[in-house]
């Protein structure tokens, strides 16, 4: 039995009984594999772009005598599969900005795709917008820490439509119980349910963006350009945005 990551645990735990599921970036394809071994899914894919992890994929799914369950299969993104061939696709571990341009080059192939579990690294707002726009509803956001690293997970389901006006509803601009506004681009980059639930990690997690947005806005300003000027001030805008967000939300915390 492969043992996961507390990371991957947690995506694993949001993958429906009798899936077949798409794993995207599998690497070693650890994932598929354990979800297998439980007998969750009846079946997987485990696509990779690069050379090195699609042979480990490979050799994990030998060892391990799922061949007949997992098909490793080497391809850019949603490549690898065909319309209809899954109906779950997990994509962890990469950038959201990469995630997005992942799922919207796979459109296509989305067809009886009821859920997506995505684990973005960085750029979670990507993957939001991508969502949003595309008309799927966002049902979760988990987010974690592991080995002093922060990670969110998000669950969306295939939106019908009545989810559209549900969606713009779930990032309309709100005024939080402290009585502060959040915006929607705040909420895009901030997660309309972890605003809410504002678990202890999440503010750790926006105490160090904060300190890499002051460093950026740092180096911005060493500029004259009127373009670096123009970003410090938007950096400044967002940041104050993002401490109003937190304080407001750590005052009104029980
Ligand atoms: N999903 C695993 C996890 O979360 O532990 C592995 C994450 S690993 C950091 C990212 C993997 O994504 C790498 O193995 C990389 O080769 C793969 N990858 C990056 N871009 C990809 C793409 N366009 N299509 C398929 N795989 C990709």
């Amino acid at each position: 039995m492969v043992k996961l990551s507390k990371r991957l645990q947690m995506i694993a735990e949001r993958v429906p009984a009798g899936s077949k599921l798409a794993d995207i970036g599998s690497d070693h394809a650890l994932l598929p594999t354990y979800l297998a071994q439980q007998g969750v899914i009846v079946f997987a894919v485990a696509g990779e772009v690069n050379p090195g992890p699609f042979e480990a994929a490979t050799r994990q799914v030998l060892e391990c005598g799922l061949s007949q369950k997992i098909s490793v299969r080497s391809g850019d993104g949603l490549a690898v599969i065909e319309p209809g061939e899954v109906n779950v696709i997990t994509i962890a571990g990469m950038g959201g900005s990469l995630m997005a341009s992942i799922l919207e080059a796979g459109k296509g192939k989305l067809e009886g795709v009821t859920h997506l579990i995505l684990q973005p690294n960085v750029g979670e707002d990507h993957v939001r917008r991508w969502l949003l726009a595309e008309g799927w509803k966002l049902d979760a956001e988990a987010i974690l820490e592991e080995d002093g690293k922060i990670y969110e997970i998000l669950t969306a389901t295939a939106g019908t439509t009545g989810d559209k006006s549900s969606q713009e509803a779930l990032y309309a601009e709100r005024v939080l119980p402290g009585g502060v506004t959040v915006t929607k681009e705040r909420l895009l980059q901030m997660g309309p349910y972890l605003v809410e639930e504002a678990p202890e990690v999440w503010f750790a997690k926006w105490e160090s963006e904060l300190k890499k947005l002051a460093m950026i806005e740092g180096q911005l300003k060493l500029s004259t350009a009127e373009a670096s000027t123009a970003k410090a001030a938007q950096i400044a805008q967002e940041m104050k945005e993002i401490k109003e967000v937190i304080a407001c939300l750590q005052k009104v915390k029980p």
